[in-house]
């Protein structure tokens, strides 16, 4: 049974070579799993928010059985014999149907999709037997970081129902300044990546929402939304009692291939 609430949580999950690497990120992956178990149990199910699965309206998955979707081009060959046969979740997917549509968010279901790279490179990290439900929600770019904020706060009473929300994408995603290994991260991803940990531990929505013009670097560091908008779902159901938002704590803060940032945060 679980101790309490689990936190929402953001993850970055950084390029497909972390499959393959041992870094201060994947460390840090695979003892979250461990982290929130000994504080909260093992969550029932997963509900992964992944920039991976883009629709123009919200979408979750039932599917019993999800295949594991290798949605990446270019990289070794062993990365594309990877599995994560966990089993699908297909009552939260009427779960979260319900608590969408209880906010007047529509949500349809798909019968077939099944789990792309954003969910399962991190889950392969925490929950490395496959052993944990897990379904996806998708993502609207179209409709900004607002609604995704509305999105998360009609999520927020899973985390009392035994579900761990998590979030991924990535606090700094720019491909046009990605080097392959490189440590060098530029001056403007170090000061987005600031400004992303104060503003997240400030608790302040309104600024991470608008976060294109209140943030130093933020189109550089986000050129689309659509890495950054799991964050504001992360946030969003980390509501409290009354739909205040919380302040995030951060989990972990590193760099990788350059200027993508590993950052992660939880909410409660
Ligand atoms: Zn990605």
């Amino acid at each position: 049974m679980a101790a309490k609430n689990f936190p929402s949580v953001f993850v970055s999950h950084g390029a497909p070579t972390i499959a393959q690497q041992a870094t201060p990120a994947t460390a840090f992956l695979k003892g979250l799993g461990v982290s929130l178990g000994g504080i909260h149990g093992r969550p029932k199910a997963v509900l992964c928010v992944s920039a991976h699965w883009e629709t123009e309206k919200v979408m979750t998955s039932a599917a019993p059985a999800p295949e594991t979707i290798h949605d990446f081009f270019g990289f070794p060959d062993p990365l594309y014999q990877l599995k994560y046969p966990a089993p699908g979740a297909p009552e939260l997917a009427g779960r979260v149907v319900e608590l969408l549509e209880d906010q007047n968010i529509p949500c349809a279901v798909s019968t077939d999709r099944g789990l792309d790279h954003g969910a399962w490179m991190p889950m392969m990290f925490m929950y490395p037997e496959a052993d944990v439900p897990v379904t996806q929600l998708s993502i609207q770019p179209d409709q900004g970081p607002g609604a995704h904020l509305a999105l998360g706060r009609a999520l927020a009473p899973l985390r009392g129902e035994g579900v761990l929300v998590l979030a991924s994408g990535s606090a700094v995603h720019n491909l046009g300044f990605f080097r392959s290994g490189s440590s060098d991260v530029a001056d403007w991803a170090r000061r987005f990546d600031d400004w992303l940990a104060a503003t997240v531990e400030a608790g302040d929505a309104e600024a991470l929402v608008d976060y294109r013009t209140s943030s130093p670097d933020g189109v550089q560091a986000h050129p689309r939304d659509e890495h950054f908008l799991p964050l504001l779902v992360a946030l969003g159901a980390g509501a409290g009692a009354g739909g205040k938002d919380a302040k995030g704590r951060t989990l972990h803060r590193s760099f990788m291939d350059g200027a993508l940032s590993m950052a992660a945060f939880a909410f409660e």
